[in-house]
């Protein structure tokens, strides 16, 4: 299996060449030269199996220069019931007869993006110790990315994490969470500014080519394609899990933000999974919405992009929608250079008049939906109440979409993408009452925390990635 560029121009490469590199070199992003298909004898088989062989099942039709028997021992090691919490990994709650939950959550950092970011930890150590490689993973968060990957990356050989966070700005718990890990490996800077400066400050310092290539510099944003492959995993582990045949269509409700796990869902449809609808879930920052709805996506401002109380979904643009819209256009990627060239000029395309745009629904099943405040409260409540389950805010616009756009004698699966405890506020101004917490972070607050505070400046964090690196 080979990956090319959206943008057409990047030659193609590997699995293994794409999985430390962000933008391919035209400024696209990677994605398979044909989309693998899964068979209905394959489908019948796959049914039967555990979290991590049907992992390796899929994984094998995206990666050819990974051996079989390595790729496998690759999934046994990340998907184990002593991480992820059971042996099911992604286990399935029954809400009502036809509604389901699907329990992505139970991961080390306590949201969904732990399902791809832990097989990325044991795959990068993996492909250094072959490759005889270092690397310094490079990141901005504000709140689950970097978490999710300073589990994933801790204590592991030839990799270090320089994770910059907003300081001051991010929950307690969430901030306990990044800031209490000890490994020597893991290097938290809190800059003096906002998310968007310590954005600003990965891209400057990725625009220093020479200082990039001396320091190994990549990251683990959600454009990385080893992330969405992992993802497509679980949309298989539900279908199987809320059907009884594969006769049976399932639909999907996905909160979304950067489109990373929706468009798994999408690879699942494509490769042949029998899926009636995916159903973008976005919050009151709807750009997305707007696109499904009117056909126009028009990216948003930092200024215009709200704060919400389902913060991961706080996006100005979507940075995987290039890759739907790719498919949108049957891989025509001098169609994706002209919309984005548009988009870079005017900040907006429209697609309304399209033939694509009006057959999108028929051919490729998405839906969509957005909520606000005052919905997810009291989504909380209503599943609270009905179901006896606390939900969080992001699961909670998920669900709002999933009853939305529920069909008879459809199953419909909503995707919890992180668990209520992240997000205690929300829940105590929903129910009155703080939410469980697993036992292991009791008490995360207090426990000592190491990070560096460093003013928002890109010649500040070069310097202290070189005092920490080797040789320095
Ligand atoms: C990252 C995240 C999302 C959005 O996922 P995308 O892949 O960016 O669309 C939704 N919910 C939670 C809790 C997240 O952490």
């Amino acid at each position: 299996m080979n990956y090319i560029s959206t943008r057409g121009i990047a030659q193609s490469a590997s699995f293994c060449e794409i999985l430390l590199e962000g933008l391919a070199a035209d400024g696209g992003l990677a994605v398979p030269q044909s989309c693998p298909r899964v068979s209905d004898a394959e489908l019948e088989i796959w049914r039967y199996l555990s979290y991590p062989e049907l992992a390796f099942e899929i994984m094998r039709k995206f990666v050819s220069d990974i051996g079989p028997r390595d790729l496998r021992a690759l999934a046994i090691a990340t998907y184990q019931e002593s991480v992820f919490g059971s042996r099911e990994i992604t286990p399935l709650t029954t809400l009502e007869p036809g509604l389901h939950l699907l329990r992505l959550s139970f991961g080390p950092s306590l949201a969904f993006k732990d399902i791809a970011m832990q097989w990325l930890g044991h795959l990068f150590q993996y492909v250094l110790e072959t490759q005889k490689r270092e690397l310094t993973i490079l990141g901005a968060t504000s709140g689950d990315t970097g978490s999710a990957a300073e589990y994933a990356l801790r204590g592991k050989k030839s990799v270090r994490v320089f994770m910059l966070s907003p300081f001051g700005k991010m929950s307690a718990f969430q901030t306990a969470q990044m800031y209490s890990i000890e490994d020597p490996n893991i290097f938290n800077i809190a800059i003096h500014g906002v998310f968007d400066d310590a954005q600003d400050i990965v891209k400057a310092v990725n625009a220093d080519v020479a200082f990039k290539l001396r320091h190994h510099i990549g990251s683990v944003n959600s454009i990385n394609w080893a992330r969405i492959v992992a993802q497509v995993v679980y949309y298989f582990k539900g279908y199987f899990a809320a059907s009884e045949s594969n006769r049976q269509q399932v639909s999907f409700a996905i909160p979304s933000g950067n489109f990373g796990n929706i468009y798994a869902g999408h690879m699942a449809r494509k490769m042949g999974l029998p899926i009636a609808q995916l159903v973008c879930a976005t919050n009151e920052n709807d750009v997305l919405h707007e696109f499904f709805q009117k056909g126009r996506y028009r990216v948003r401002t930092t200024a215009q992009t709200l704060k919400t109380s389902s913060p991961s979904m706080d996006i100005s643009k979507a940075s995987n929608f290039e890759r739907f819209v790719f498919d949108l256009f049957d891989g025509d990627s001098n169609e994706v250079v002209k919309l984005w060239a548009c988009l870079g000029q005017d900040g907006a395309f429209d697609l309304s008049q399209t033939p694509q745009f009006k057959g999108l629904r028929e051919r490729f099943g998405v839906v969509s939906c957005s909520s606000t405040h005052t919905d997810r409260i009291s989504t909380i409540r209503a599943v609270k109440a009905q179901y006896g389950i606390v939900v969080d805010p992001h699961t909670a616009d998920g669900i709002k979409g999933a009853l939305q756009y529920i069909q008879k004698d459809v199953p419909m699966v909503a995707l919890e993408t992180a668990l209520p405890a992240k997000f205690a506020d929300t829940i105590q101004e929903a129910l009155g009452t703080l939410p469980d917490r697993p036992a292991r972070f009791a008490g995360i607050e207090n426990r000592p925390q190491r990070y560096d505070e460093l003013p928002a400046s890109a010649a500040h964090v070069m310097t202290y990635i070189s005092q920490h690196s080797p040789g320095a």
